[in-house]
């Protein structure tokens, strides 16, 4: 008898693999899982971590019951006492009293749900999302050039591209998938070539024909630079200029002010003059190229401005909306998009809608036959986390995710949840360091039981389908999160009975009222308004906007040269470069970077659990050069002591070229709950982005020390 195998999506990064898993015994979770060969982003590949999902499926460590203040209880129980809470607490305080933090984990359908209560009948906007660590620079810069938040490109531009530059982007491990298209591209491509720009050397220099360690924060400057090089060397493309953006006169001249010669780039940037004429070069003689950028760009406090650097380049060059070509983010988080879609941040609204535009207020409002729909931009991470600790945020609500251990300054984190009144923590996972503070804790179901959809980083729509029954008494997050707001006294506007629902109702949304503004906007999905059960659990993946001109969907945007600014052109935005907001001095003399590795997932709570994946890099550690380990006289694998305005952690000290002088690397994985050396998120600073709110985890000034001193 041949064991039933079911199309799914991975759970870890943004490229979004295929998955076909074999249940061999669903009593013991027992599967087995191989990359799906017809599915459009891997083609049947999967990284070390997909690859090894079958062993994170146990029921080890998973929340299995609802508590309300330790105790176990029942769901109506659970509901009724999180429902009269928040209420309780609107009553008092208002609205804006209450937050959601919620996790690029969630499914689509997840995340609709839990803006649709806050933002449409809380009435406020304080739902904000961990993608905002991740990826909310990228949304400015696109919003910014774009006039909405779109991807250009797809993954089959790396493949037809003669030039792929990757920016603050280690996508041999982060996105090794889309790292692995690459790799196979340059060998089918001798004239491929690849540059990375990236302070340290990562696994993905392995494929660099040049390498870049710039000083850290300094990507605008290069970006600039590479500006005024097409202006010199008469590459600017004029009629693409003329006729399809605006503002490229401002972007020039702000550029040149300090970026005008190759000569004063490399020496702001520490590099070899010769490899940035060569960079400048190459880009400026390769039609066919792509910017790939990622968290190096994105987790900055002026990171907005280095995605409209970049952008720049791509506008004045016209290499935009042909194939091979464009202006590339990778976003981390599987479902970032997803949350992008239906305004997961606390400055969006449902179907890419703008808070701050009253008229999508007003359509969503009549959408969701709400009157109570937010009308001003929300707390953002940092500042929910600021506010829940002064007391402003009396109940938070958080989804899957764990921001004791991932947020910066997270010993603040820490403290703020203590202080508050309610905490409420719905996860698939028990006993993470931010469940260890909830006073209800609420199962959801884990990857191998949800139903649903993401979207991964070049915009493609693929479903997540069941693999076993929840566990315990798990639920899936909208059920939850609808059978709260029913008890919060919205019942017909939750009464949900499946995920194909609500994502019909999010297609409808995305199709309402479409009219010729509403042509204006990139997000539709009107192909799926009134999508059933049969077509959904089939659905296939596809790029968005899927409309019903384009049931097929959208590989590539802007090949028309019409973007969604109020002219139809394109905006170049003036870029002033600025390095990292607190220096390196005398007392913290060190740049800390922060990131991922190759074998983890965020705080690990379950690639943690595959014994394969935890013998890559079983602890912490802390990466340093040769010459700064030899002056503080630091051994390898002996420990050292992290610290930096914020906190401190240990972390056993790796030696490596790799490494820039000065600078240090600390991977983000290790969680209070698995180590006892303390967490990479102590020590960050919180300093955000002034346009997106994302925080500079890459760049805090530290200092190292032996541990135990001599
Ligand atoms: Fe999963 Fe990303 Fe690896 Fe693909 S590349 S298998 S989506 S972790």
């Amino acid at each position: 008898m041949s064991l039933p195998t079911v199309k799914t999506t991975c759970p870890y990064c943004g490229v979004g693999c295929g998955i076909e898993a074999t249940v061999e015994d669903p009593a013991a979770h027992r599967v087995t899982i191989k990359g799906d060969p017809d599915h459009p982003s891997n083609f049947g590949k999967l990284c070390s971590k997909g690859a090894t999902l079958g062993d994170t499926v146990t029921l080890e460590n998973r929340l299995l019951y609802p508590s309300v203040d330790g105790r176990r209880c029942d769901w109506d129980t659970a509901l009724d006492h999180v429902a009269g809470r928040f209420r309780q607490i609107i009553a008092k305080h208002g609205p804006d009293a209450v937050a959601f933090y919620v996790s690029g984990q969630l499914l689509t359908e997840d995340y609709y749900v839990a803006n649709k209560l806050m933002k449409g009948f809380i009435g406020s906007a304080n739902i904000d999302t961990n993608s905002r660590l991740c990826m909310s620079s990228a949304v400015v810069g696109y919003k910014r050039a774009f006039g909405a938040d779109t991807v250009p490109c797809s993954y089959a531009d790396l493949e037809l591209a003669e030039l792929i530059v990757l920016v603050g982007s280690n996508a041999a491990w982060c996105h090794p998938i889309a790292f692995q298209r690459i790799r196979k591209a340059k060998d089918n491509n001798p004239n491929l070539k690849v540059v990375v720009v990236d302070p340290r050397r990562t696994a993905s220099c392995d494929i660099a024909d040049l390498h870049l360690p710039l000083k850290p924060g300094m990507d605008a400057l290069l970006f600039n630079g590479l500006l005024c090089h097409l202006q010199r060397d008469g590459r600017i493309d004029k009629d693409y200029v003329a006729n399809f953006t605006n503002g490229f006169a401002e972007a020039l001249h702000q550029a040149e002010t300090s970026a005008g010669s190759v000569a004063a780039v490399a020496a702001g940037c520490e590099l070899d003059p010769a490899d940035v004429g060569q960079f400048f070069a190459w880009f400026a003689g390769t039609e066919r190229t792509v910017t790939v950028y990622s968290q190096g760009i994105n987790q900055s406090s002026s990171g907005s401005d280095k995605c409209n650097a970049i952008i720049n380049c791509h506008l004045a060059s016209g290499r935009l909306g042909k194939p091979g070509m464009g202006p590339f983010s990778f976003t981390g988080q599987p479902n970032a998009m997803g949350g992008r879609e239906v305004g997961g941040l606390a400055n969006m609204l449902a179907a890419h809608m703008d808070l701050d535009n009253p008229a999508h207020v007003d359509r969503v409002g009549r959408f969701w036959h709400s009157e109570r729909v937010a009308d001003k931009p929300g707390l953002k991470a940092v500042e929910m986390f600021e506010a829940i600790g002064d007391g402003r945020v009396k109940a938070v609500w958080i989804m899957a995710t764990n921001p004791v251990v991932s947020m910066p300054d997270a010993d603040r984190v820490k403290q703020a949840l203590q202080r508050c009144e309610l905490v409420v923590v719905s996860d698939c996972i028990a006993n993470t360091d931010t469940a260890q503070l909830a006073h209800v804790l609420l199962p959801a179901t884990g990857w191998s039981e949800k139903d649903g959809t993401v979207t991964n980083l070049e915009r493609r729509i693929s479903r997540q389908r069941p693999l076993f029954a929840a566990s315990g008494e798990a639920r899936h997050d909208w059920w939850i999160i609808s059978r709260v707001a029913q008890r919060m006294g919205f019942a017909d506007a939750f009464a949900y009975q499946s995920s194909a629902e609500i994502f019909r109702e999010h297609a409808a949304l995305s199709a309402f009222e479409n009219d010729s503004e509403h042509q204006l906007r990139d997000f539709d999905l009107s192909a799926f308004a009134t999508i059933g059960q049969t077509e959904f659990d089939s659905l296939q993946p596809v790029q968005w906007p899927v409309t019903r001109e384009r049931p097929q969907g959208s590989p590539q945007l802007f090949g028309d040269k019409q973007f969604f600014t109020a002219d139809r052109k394109a905006r170049f935005i003036p870029v002033a470069p600025q390095g990292p907001r607190n220096k390196v001095d005398a007392d913290y003399p060190f740049t800390l970077n922060t990131g991922r590795l190759r074998d983890q997932w965020h705080t690990m709570t379950r690639t943690g659990l595959a014994a394969k994946l935890n013998a890559h890099r079983p602890e912490p550690f802390v990466e340093i050069h040769p010459a700064d380990a030899e002056r503080l006289q630091l051994k390898n694998r002996s420990l050292a002591r992290i610290e930096s305005r914020w906190g401190q952690m240990l972390a056993r000290v790796e030696i490596g070229a790799g490494q820039r002088r000065g600078s240090l690397f600390v991977p983000m994985h290790w969680t209070g709950q698995v180590s006892s050396h303390g967490r990479m998120g102590a020590l960050v600073n919180p300093v955000v982005d002034p346009y997106s709110g994302q925080p500079e985890s890459k760049q805090t000034p530290v200092r190292i020390s032996a541990w135990p001193a001599t």
